[in-house]
């Protein structure tokens, strides 16, 4: 593709690509049908769960959070808890949490209405430039560009491009986004990329814009754009304390602003160098929350990958000794049934952990 683009250029691709989009849209819960205005609610919350996350998980989602939360003042009246616990298994909770942030700041300052102004959207918590496009182009038809990771590989594919600068991105964006359409132009450059100028595979003989693409015509689809070269991860070795009394864990709130904030976990340290999994168990028990435990046999070995950090959870199960728990590294304290640890929101890896403590808890009362 040449930049720019001239007018009649610009048309006969804006033209193309609609018409390709109509034909070809998958139905999805979250698009409105045609001639019909999109509530700015759902928009919104369908591109917040679809950050970094693939469209088949959000199906499982979506329609069980709008039961759950079907207006933004339903979101908005809502304690974290409850968000939490709907967001769980998603991931990457500050997307939750910034969003419940974000829509209790729309319900209080602005009347309950999302901003049709991009300015205003974007100035919301966690509404970063591309959320912000999206919504105001697709729930208010706004001239607002988008670039994400399927627009970026469709674009670097047109300009045959390894290494297409953010700023080159998104000014190709915004040649394409001020057309009759704004909102389904976005939405048709994005569905482009999800279902036929896939990473691998793409099917040019479908493509809408295949005369313009130099990758296209040189062969290199494949290779635009260049693979990023995935960094080794950081390794955490994390001690986690199971305390038990009378039937019970204690499970604590972690504090809103560390990762996996707001969650619920069961205390943890991260072990020293030559640190015993066994003293760091205590350590976390005593230094989370002012309480002796005695470290017994560990039941679990969990692996979990963050974005940022390779995680080692060793569980041990730890008999409560003395004092009183006092929340010194956490939000709260609660302790819990392991049927009703099911009523809170905990991370992926720590939900097995409380499976496979209570199977062994069941084991040794058993015998
Ligand atoms: S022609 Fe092929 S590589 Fe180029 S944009 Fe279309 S699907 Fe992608």
């Amino acid at each position: 593709m040449a930049e720019p683009l001239d007018d009649r250029a610009l048309a006969g691709l804006r033209e193309r690509l609609l018409e390709w989009y109509r034909a070809n849209r998958r139905d999805l819960p979250w698009r409105s049908a045609a001639g019909q205005q999109p509530d700015p609610y759902r928009v919104w919350l369908s591109e917040v769960m679809l950050q970094q996350t693939r469209v088949d998980t959000v199906l499982r989602y979506y329609g069980r959070w709008l039961e759950r939360f079907p207006t933004l003042q339903s979101l908005a009246d809502a304690p974290l808890d409850d968000v939490l616990k709907a967001w769980e298994g998603l991931g990457y909770y500050s997307r939750a949490r910034n969003f419940h942030r974000a829509v209790r700041e729309v319900a209080m300052k602005h009347d309950g209405q999302v901003p049709r102004d991009f300015d205003t959207f974007h100035s919301l918590p966690g509404v970063g430039r591309y959320t912000a496009g999206a919504v105001s182009s697709i729930a208010f038809g706004e001239p607002a560009p988008i670039v994400d990771g399927n627009v970026r590989r469709v674009f670097a594919r047109w300009i045959d491009e390894p290494n297409p600068t953010q700023s080159r991105l998104w000014r190709m964006a915004a040649q394409i986004a001020p057309g009759a359409t704004p909102g389904e132009l976005n939405q048709a450059l994005m569905e482009l990329g999800a279902t036929v100028c896939t990473p691998r595979n793409p099917r040019c003989d479908r493509c809408p814009a295949s005369h313009l693409c130099w990758a296209y015509l040189r062969g290199t689809q494949e290779e635009r754009p260049a693979p990023v070269k995935a960094r080794p991860l950081p390794h955490e070795d994390t001690a986690v304390a199971i305390i038990e009394h009378e039937g019970r864990f204690l499970l604590v709130r972690r504090p809103v602003d560390e990762r996996l904030g707001g969650l619920w976990a069961f205390p943890q340290a991260v072990r020293r160098r030559g640190e015993a999994v066994a003293a760091a168990a205590e350590r976390a028990a005593r230094e989370g929350l002012d309480l002796a435990v005695r470290a017994g046999e560990e039941v679990a070995t969990v692996q979990h990958t963050f974005t940022h950090v390779r995680a080692t959870y060793h569980a041990v199960r730890c008999a409560w000794t003395g004092g009183q728990p006092v929340p010194l590294r956490y939000d709260d304290w609660v302790w819990v049934t392991p049927p009703e640890v099911e009523t809170y929101a905990l991370p992926v890896a720590q939900k097995r952990i409380a499976g496979l403590a209570a199977a062994r808890m069941a084991e040794a009362e058993a015998a």
